[in-house]
């Protein structure tokens, strides 16, 4: 019998799979690991679970009680995936830029969200992080996971991630590339791989254009859960050998090629993570494989980069499209 006893028991070991198509022209092997095949989705998961795990185990959530998080994404779903099943309550803060949709999966598995206006600065009273700190402070038994600077993160991905790809590809990765966000995929599976392999795996983060990995200022882009204007605790920028930028124009794109060439619906920080693989292997050869993390799945972009109409009003024009009726028909 292969049965998992809870839904839990399905976060990690994800499958790498080959692309074929957008690697046209290159030698080297480029593979893609599947994160949006975690039961929550994304790669989150993983330090959702380490996450609780560890504040269990230090006593700093207790039976009953509550996760406080500013978060409108991978992260929320993850925390309230594993809270659900340990018994604890969610709530967490959100501006009120993010869409319905991703409210709405936040409270399908039974979290509380609260929603925060977005025009206002960071230390007003409003705000996304004053509303999030008052109310872990204010919750009897909050609790407050502070993704950005909690080292159970990259860990998580320390202690899975990174041994997952050593195992997967029989130890003959060469490159990993990673998307940086909080900086835990790339700094706790980096980490290993070079800890593994006696330093041999590069380590390649890749950024959108404009934040500060890549050494811009913050400005604002388009791509979601990737970038920065300010470096996280969680980001150990001594284990990464070289970021890579990448504009939204040609995450956007490749994001679409995966879809449309590969099979493959992600979201578009896995999109730009291709970009700076597919540029990292243009100096490759035969000998090398690289390893690509696909943070998140596709189905959460259908009104963004999947849109025409969406992806036109950002001048998003070279996006592929696929046969038109009128063309099958000539
Ligand atoms: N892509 C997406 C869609 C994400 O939600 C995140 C997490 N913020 C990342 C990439 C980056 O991962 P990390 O936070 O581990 O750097």
């Amino acid at each position: 019998m292969k049965i998992a006893n809870t839904i839990l028991d399905l976060i990690g070991d994800t499958p790498l799979v080959k692309l074929h198509k957008v690697t046209d022209g290159l030698t080297a092997t480029v593979l893609v690991k599947l994160e949006y095949l975690n039961p929550g989705g994304s790669a989150k998961d993983r330090i959702a679970v380490r996450i609780i795990d560890a504040a269990e185990r230090d006593g700093l959530l207790k039976p009953g009680g509550t996760i406080v998080e500013p978060t409108s994404g991978n992260t929320g779903v993850g925390l309230a995936l594993v809270a659900q099943q340990r018994g604890y309550k969610c709530v967490f803060v959100l501006p009120d830029k993010v869409g319905e949709d991703k409210r709405n999966v936040l409270t399908a598995y039974g979290a509380e969200i609260v929603v925060t206006p977005t025009s206002v600065a960071p230390e007003d009273p409003e705000s996304y992080y004053s509303v999030s700190d008052r109310l872990a402070r204010d919750i009897p038994g909050a609790f407050k996971p502070n993704q950005y600077f909690n080292p159970n993160g990259p860990l998580s991905h320390y202690e899975t991630t990174g041994p997952e790809i050593w195992r997967d590809t029989d130890g003959t990765v060469t490159h990993f590339v990673a998307g940086v966000g909080t900086g835990g995929t790339i700094t706790g599976t980096g980490r290993y791989l070079r800890e593994v392999s006696n330093d041999a795996v590069r380590i390649i983060g890749a950024d959108p254009e404009g934040s500060v990995y890549s050494g811009g200022t913050g400005r604002p882009y388009l791509v979601e859960g990737v970038g920065e204007d300010f470096w996280p605790g969680a980001y150990d920028p001594t284990v990464v050998h070289e970021v890579i930028a990448v504009s939204d124009a040609d995450s956007f794109a490749m994001t679409r090629r995966l879809a449309l060439e590969e099979g493959i619906l992600v979201g578009g920080s896995s999109g730009m993570a291709v970009v700076a693989a597919l540029r990292a292997a243009e100096k490759l050869g035969p000998e090398d494989t690289i390893v690509v993390l696909l943070p998140d799945g596709g189905r959460g972009y259908l009104g963004k980069i999947f849109n025409d109409g969406w992806m036109r009003s950002y001048g998003f024009s070279n996006a592929p499209v696929g046969h038109t009726v009128a063309n099958l028909l000539e």
